[in-house]
């Protein structure tokens, strides 16, 4: 095997492979080294779609929308703690990346919506299939044709730092043997670490004991080599729970549920929130219910046109029946449901929710089958890491760049501020992740 690049890449999720294979096609010799067997970290988990404003399909769809909307949109949700200059990138890239994406064999061609938007930017594989598999296939893909070297079961362990600059990576196999790999620059996009307990709690102790719905293997490694050689880290303590993962696991509910028109209910069968207020909002407003959790509530109509609500009720999630059924099965009384929904109904109709102000009221709950899944809040993406420039260089803790290193992906912080928007990720590790592989490339040549 060779041990020398241009290029290395750690982590084979969405912005690795992103990031490698921009390099890549920018003449750089490319190595990305994976540590688990499966590439996809995270990515794959990621449902509800990319974020993305002023593309060619939102304007095939009659959406009105712009980058300074949805600059506006990512600022608010996130609490106007965002790197301004950040997120002016992600907007500004964003409907580009949409394009190199289905390029390079994606599938992006639905919209929907999120929570905290005021468009429909959230682009998606048709059908409403989940958006990270649909990428981390065509980008797998894409990476295999090229013949980019891909070396799964090696983790990374250290960064090397020669007299300047980042001079290579430190790796260990899944046999337990070392060896550095020389490089004229190094991508880290190892991800966050959600699934790294203890960390989540040195950072945000209010989250001790919570679930996590992440992959097991973001577990900060990334975060945790950066600082070794000087890195900067930025808004450390942000941390997203999801509002709707399955009770006492750890899948997911995709936001998109919502999206369609699902409502929560507590154990008392009524609503108590605007189901597409922000993550945190909705997050909050769960674990202030009996029980810390809460109902997510759609018809037919809905599991019929989200494949995902499909899948949930496939793999066994929900309870479903009639609405007297659900609400038995959840141990609530029936009358009280109803007229919870057929308040809700009458909201929609008058396309005015005075209960909970919710802005957005996709549809009413209708026919006679409905589903309900217990669902309560988990860790679920940590928005704080590495601190970057909008080139995607790691910054030291003097603000300047370490030389020959780039990060892109949820290893990073400063771009969601304190609260991320649903979709926005998957614009993020793919539209920082092309930067950092450009970038890398491009100095990796003026490199003797
Ligand atoms: P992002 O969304 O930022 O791309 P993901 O979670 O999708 O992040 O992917 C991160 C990938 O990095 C995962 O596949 C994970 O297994 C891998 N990874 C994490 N730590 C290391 C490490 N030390 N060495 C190599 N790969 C790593």
């Amino acid at each position: 095997l060779p041990k020398e690049a241009d290029v290395v890449v750690i982590g084979g999720g969405g912005a690795g492979l992103t990031s490698a294979i921009a390099a890549h096609e920018k003449g750089a010799k490319v190595i990305l080294i994976e540590k688990t067997e499966l590439l996809g970290g995270n990515t794959n988990y990621a449902t509800a779609g990319l974020n993305a404003a002023g593309t060619k399909i939102q304007e095939k769809l009659g959406e009105k929308d712009s980058p300074e909307l949805f600059y506006e949109d990512t600022m608010k949700g996130g609490k106007n703690k965002n790197n301004k200059e950040l997120v002016k990138v992600l907007a500004n890239n964003s409907s580009a990346i949409v394009d190199w994406l289905i390029e390079r064999g994606a599938d992006l061609s639905e919209l929907t919506s999120t929570g905290g938007q005021s468009a429909k930017r959230t682009h998606r594989p048709t059908g409403g299939s989940a958006v990270g598999p649909n990428i981390v296939s065509a980008l797998s893909k894409t990476a295999e044709n090229e013949k980019i070297d891909i070396r799964k079961g090696t983790k990374a362990i250290a960064l090397v730092k020669g007299k300047n600059r980042i001079v290579g990576v430190k790796v260990k196999e899944a046999d337990g043997k070392e060896y550095t790999i020389k490089a004229k620059a190094v991508i880290v996009a190892t991800g966050g670490f959600g699934a790294n307990a203890k960390m989540v709690e040195k950072y945000n102790p209010k989250l001790k004991g919570f679930g996590s719905t992440n992959n097991p293997a973001i577990v900060g490694d990334g975060i945790i080599m950066v600082e070794k050689v000087g890195g900067a880290l930025v808004d450390m303590k942000e941390i997203q729970t999801h509002p709707t993962v399955v009770h006492k696991k750890t899948n997911m509910i995709t936001e998109a549920v919502r999206g369609e028109g699902a409502i929560l209910v507590n154990k008392d069968g009524k609503r108590f929130i605007d189901e597409l207020e922000t993550r945190d909002v909705v997050s909050k407003a769960i674990l202030e219910q009996k029980g810390k959790s809460a109902f997510l509530v759609f018809d037919e109509g809905i599991r019929t046109k989200l494949k995902a609500a499909d899948g949930y009720v496939k793999k066994g999630f929900a309870v479903e029946g009639t609405l007297e059924e659900i609400a038995t099965k959840i141990g609530t009384d029936a009358k009280t449901l109803e007229a919870t929904l057929n308040k809700y109904n009458e909201a929609v109709k008058n396309k005015v929710d005075s209960e909970f102000n919710k802005k957005t009221l996709p549809k009413e709950l209708t026919g006679t089958k409905y589903y309900a899944i217990e669902i309560s809040p988990a860790v679920h993406h940590t928005m704080g890491g590495v601190r970057i420039n909008a080139n995607a260089e790691v910054l030291g803790k003097n603000g300047r760049p370490i030389k020959g290193l780039y990060a892109a992906g949820e290893v990073t912080g400063g771009i969601h501020g304190a609260n991320r928007i649903g979709g926005n990720a998957v614009a993020d590790i793919t539209i920082f992740g092309k930067i950092a592989g450009e970038n890398a490339a491009t100095y990796s040549k003026s490199v003797k």
